[in-house]
């Protein structure tokens, strides 16, 4: 063949074929520069970007219940007509109230919106609409609360009616049908440029079905069952790419070389002494498995699960013993300064006078004035401090240790994996201990930290007295704080704590400040009552938990910041306010701060729960207060998708018939990724996975690379 010929042929090869991810959503008909903005805010960039947006849920809309056959309390869609509008404002309390009138050919239906004045310009009389949401009675008839709309018009009902149709997350001035207009556009013109990441010998061995088709369906599903399967094989190629990173992070720590520890013969009978308590025989395996680890020569990486109040402390002391009887240094990052003062005093107290000589130890948190914390830097750069504890401001540039070869991560859910590997990175991979007292189910620990080793506290310390959990309804809350003033009249302390949701934190945090004010007044008169949140200065919120601690309160009012840490071992009581709010694992966290004393605890979870998922959990709390068993639940509830928090695709929001189903598929990725891995660690004969992994998922690869 001439050469001109080739390069022609070349060429058109290269017109037709067009790298999405390189490609910016911008260019696509309909899209432009401003468009291009907003597709930002949805973390859509390129075309690739754009056929990775799943929907959050889907409306079937080929069977779309007829008006006259709506019951009370059901969740509906609905075609019609408006036939009639209002939109006011109340008269005494000043609320807007848009309401319509809605028919289909048979029966006509009551719609009612609270606080949309602006929907009076979007609806009007004689346009059809589709709506979605929930129908109750109302003064003897039914109407529609707040229902999701959409106007439909002739031309797009090909996309947005008489088949399943997609919901998409969107964002200010962008709206579903658009979406769905350009999303069906982007598949039509470019599915045939849609690259198969996956190695073909993969695609192979587990049947997986073409991407581009997989992908279209995830957008406009021929029926349940295809959404399904194309769920599934999405799914797979994220866990997929997730676990060969795993994998080869595992690898690389496995080349590092770090110190090895000398054990000094009996040094584990000496630490136990320590304490005035036995300690369980989980934290004894622990600590076997840490001595282990530090005596070898590879760095350690070792995730310790175990329940709030279970005493990971305690183990994790010990490996700071062993640094310092090497004669190095240790360092112990908590996520906030009340943990990073609790683990100080821990620390001294234990350590402060003990047969092991002299250990110096540093609090280092950002109210430190900055000559003192000049001299404290200095001083850990020299070696004269042998464990420092504290915040985010361990990792601060001006923080050099001598010689650390210890590495302490309370909470590690609240660091980020650079935090994490920015405070290694201080020494020379030092051994690491990473700590969470939100246990991740067994059915997943592998999967998803195939990369740590894990160590596991399941055992309580005996003595502590048991948890017992009640609900009550919002309507029952002045029986609850009476039960709660009587009982804390007789010498137990309790925690009063009540939600703050993100989007609406100005308005959660007036709910205990409110209530604060209001229980002093009222129920709790005669009762000292603190409180605490997020927004208060820290030298006040350290000195009302001070107070809490030394019993010159009785009640704390409290937000979530109680979350993590606090140990007040006399405070057996705690109400949780709008527990239908808090996730499972939150409560369980939350609850983990009572039943901390040989007395037995209560907690009453105060709240109205609306759906299904809400309900579920207050039973799964009520039943158990095993942290394993509440993962499970959780993962039963939600998916394992929220282990994962990548947004920007949209999988958490995916419905998934049954999550559990999902796990067989990251087992599945796992092994493969395993194959793949093991015969080629540079991935020399998978450039397209090389580069997806670049360029996709940068944030695994960062997960790689940390120390
Ligand atoms: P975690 O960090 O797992 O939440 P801590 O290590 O802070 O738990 O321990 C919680 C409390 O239990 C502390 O007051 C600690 O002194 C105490 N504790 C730890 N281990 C034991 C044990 N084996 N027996 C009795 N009390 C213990
Ligand atoms: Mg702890």
């Amino acid at each position: 063949m001439p050469e001109s010929n080739l390069d022609t042929l070349l060429n058109i090869k290269k017109l037709s074929f067009m790298d999405l991810s390189q490609y910016s959503v911008q260019y696509l008909k309909g899209v432009g520069p401003a468009r291009a903005k907003l597709f930002e805010n949805l973390g859509v960039r390129t075309v690739e970007d754009l056929l990775y947006f799943f929907p959050r849920r889907y409306e079937d809309r080929s069977k779309l219940t007829p008006i006259d056959q709506l019951k009370p309390g059901e969740v509906y869609t609905i075609s019609g007509e408006i036939l009639d509008k209002d939109g006011r404002r109340t008269f005494y309390n000043k609320k807007h109230v848009f309401e319509a009138e809605v028919g289909d050919d048979q029966s006509r239906v009551h719609c009612v919106w609270f606080n949309q004045p602006y929907l009076d310009n979007y609806l009007h009389v004689g346009e059809k609409v589709v709506l979605h949401g929930r129908v109750d009675m109302f003064k003897g008839r039914l109407q529609l609360i707040s229902p999701e709309y959409e106007i439909i018009s002739k031309e797009d009902e090909t996309l947005s009616m008489g088949r399943i149709v997609p919901i998409y997350p969107l964002t200010k001035g962008m709206g579903q049908r658009y979406l769905r207009k350009l999303v069906a556009g982007a598949l039509e013109h470019r599915a045939k440029d849609i690259v198969d990441v996956i190695p073909s010998i993969v695609l192979e061995r587990q049947h997986l079905r073409p991407i581009a088709q997989s992908i279209a369906q995830l957008h406009f599903p021929d029926n349940e069952a295809a959404q399904e399967q194309a769920n599934t094989r999405i799914s797979f190629e994220e866990f997929f790419f997730f676990q060969i990173c795993v994998i080869l992070r595992r690898m690389n720590m496995a080349q590092k070389k770090g110190f090895a520890h000398k054990i000094p013969p009996g040094v584990d009978a000496r630490f136990v002494q320590l304490f005035s308590f036995a300690l369980t025989s989980a934290q004894k395996k622990v600590m076997a498995e840490i001595r282990g680890d530090m005596e070898n020569k590879r760095p350690m990486l070792r995730l310790l699960q175990g329940d709030v109040g279970c005493g990971k402390t305690v183990v994790a002391l010990f490996g700071c013993l062993l640094s310092f009887l090497n004669g190095k240094q240790s360092a112990i990052m908590a996520p906030t300064e009340i943990l990073a003062e609790q683990h100080f005093r821990t620390l001294i107290k234990h350590f402060g006078r003990s047969s092991f000589g002299k250990m110096r130890v540093a609090l280092l948190n950002s109210a430190l004035k900055k000559k003192d914390r000049d001299a404290l830097y200095e001083a850990i750069a020299k070696g004269e401090v042998d464990v420092v504890v504290g915040t985010h401001a361990l990792i601060e540039e001006g923080v050099k240790f001598k010689a650390l070869s210890y590495v302490v991560v309370d909470e590690q859910h609240k660091f980020g994996v650079k935090q994490r590997a920015l405070l290694s990175s201080k020494g020379q991979n030092p051994d690491v201990l990473v700590m969470t007292a939100t246990p991740i189910p067994r059915t997943l620990c592998l999967t998803l930290y195939g990369d740590l080793d894990v160590s596991i506290i399941d055992e309580k310390p005996k003595g502590r007295g048991a948890i017992k959990t009640y609900h009550f309804v919002g309507e029952q809350a002045d029986g609850v704080y009476k039960r709660v003033a009587e009982w804390v009249s007789k010498g137990t302390q309790a925690y009063i704590v009540y939600p703050i949701i993100e989007e609406s934190e100005a308005l959660d945090l007036k709910a205990a400040t409110d209530m604060y004010a209001h229980f002093q007044k009222n129920e709790f008169k005669k009762l000292r009552v603190g409180l605490i949140h997020g927004r208060l200065p820290r030298e006040e919120a350290r000195q009302v938990m001070d107070k809490f601690q030394k019993h010159e309160l009785d009640i704390l009012v409290t937000t979530t910041v109680l979350e993590v840490g606090i140990d007040v071992p006399n405070a057996n009581v705690m109400v949780i306010e709008h527990a239908e709010r808090f996730g499972l694992s939150q409560l369980h966290q939350l609850r983990g701060r009572i039943g901390r004393s040989e007395k037995s605890a209560i907690c009453i979870l105060l709240g109205d729960p609306q759906t299904e998922d809400g309900k579920k959990r207050v039973d799964a709390l009520i039943k158990t207060t095993n942290g394993f068993k509440i993962a499970e639940q959780d993962l039963e509830i939600r998916g394992p998708g929220q282990y994962f928090g990548r947004h920007q695709h949209g999988l958490n929001e995916l419905k998934v018939v049954n999550p559990l189903t999902q796990l067989h598929v990251l087992e599945a990725a796992r092994k493969e990724a395993i194959v793949i891995v093991k015969e080629d660690p540079l991935l020399k004969a998978y450039p397209i996975v090389r580069d997806t992994i670049h360029k996709r998922y940068p944030e695994y690869l960062e997960r790689v690379l940390a120390g």
